[in-house]
């Protein structure tokens, strides 16, 4: 793990999975902006040490597993501030809801097995009109970029640099993503979309890389998250059950199922697809014979 300056006082920690971008604040206090995994944890831990840093605050983007990790672990040793946006804050509220939110097939005590460590406290809400967190005395431009999660947060640091969370992916990660995921894809690609307005000074993306113009990043990842959702509404024909449409895109994208939880995800990445090719009137859904059935549209 690395430690790269941006510009001025936000930095990014460069990770195997993630790029976790970072504020700091005078005497070494930084605000971390998402938390990565927790298999990231002691690393992250170390690096902290041994630059003599103190967490004081923790922007969260959304509250998914790769970006929350270690929000609780941190909180607890660094009794640091959390601000999340509204909208979302809830899943990690309680496991009942954390199992709500990613709809996952399976009972609340393995939920709490598997995922302890993901419930919190959240100090600060952001909510949907806001455009400034105020987290440690310091703001923080928000820019609303929903889809990828129902109410993903991007933000500027006081240097100007745009921490675009999961709104976008880089090259490299595209390459090897067979279903990239958006809670909402059409709003997802809006929110893209969005991103061309700004001018920030440097861009940082999750998944992962650190950019001074997004513009040819922005039309590649619309063009590839639609490319996605093309070759699915492929695999649909006349009538088919939503069984057979789960079966033939785990088959054809050589997508490993080796877990519940990794069912669950699969589950929830297509379900969304499906949902925007039924937006986009390329698809009907239907209920027949008390299954749900998807169909193309002619
Ligand atoms: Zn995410």
């Amino acid at each position: 793990m690395n430690i790269q300056k941006i510009k001025g006082n936000t930095f990014c920690i460069d990770t195997q999975m993630a790029d976790i971008p970072f504020y700091k604040i005078e005497n070494k206090r930084i605000i971390l902006l998402d938390t990565g995994v927790r298999n990231q944890r002691e690393e992250l831990e170390n690096l902290f040490k041994k630059n003599h840093f103190k967490v004081a605050g923790i922007l969260c983007s959304h509250p998914h597993v790769d970006h929350i990790g270690n929000v609780a672990y941190f909180k607890e040793k660094y009794h640091c501030q959390v601000a999340m946006p509204a909208g979302e804050a809830w899943a990690c509220r309680s496991f009942s809801n954390f199992k709500i939110y990613n709809n996952i097939h399976a009972p609340l005590s393995i939920v709490k097995k598997h995922y302890g460590h993901l419930i919190f406290d959240i100090d600060k809400l952001i909510l949907e009109q806001q455009n400034i967190i105020n987290i440690c005395g310091i703001p923080f431009s928000i820019i609303h970029t929903p889809g990828h999660s129902p109410d993903h947060i991007s933000m500027i640091t006081p240097d100007n640099v745009l921490y675009i969370g999961d709104a976008l992916i880089s090259s490299e990660v595209m390459k090897g993503a067979k279903m990239p995921y958006a809670f909402n894809l059409k709003e997802d690609l809006e929110s893209k979309r969005k991103l061309y307005n700004l001018s920030c000074s440097n861009y940082i993306i999750a998944h992962k890389g650190i950019y001074e113009d997004i513009s040819k990043l922005i039309d590649k990842n619309i063009e590839f998250y639609q490319y996605r959702a093309k070759r699915i509404e492929d695999f649909i024909g006349e009538k088919v059950d939503w069984e057979k449409i789960f079966e033939r895109v785990v088959e054809r994208f050589h997508i490993h199922i080796t877990s519940i939880f990794k069912h669950d995800v699969i589950e929830r990445m297509l379900k969304s697809y499906l949902d925007y090719l039924v937006e986009m009137e390329k698809i009907e859904i239907i209920l027949e014979d008390g299954k749900i059935k998807y169909k193309k549209r002619i």
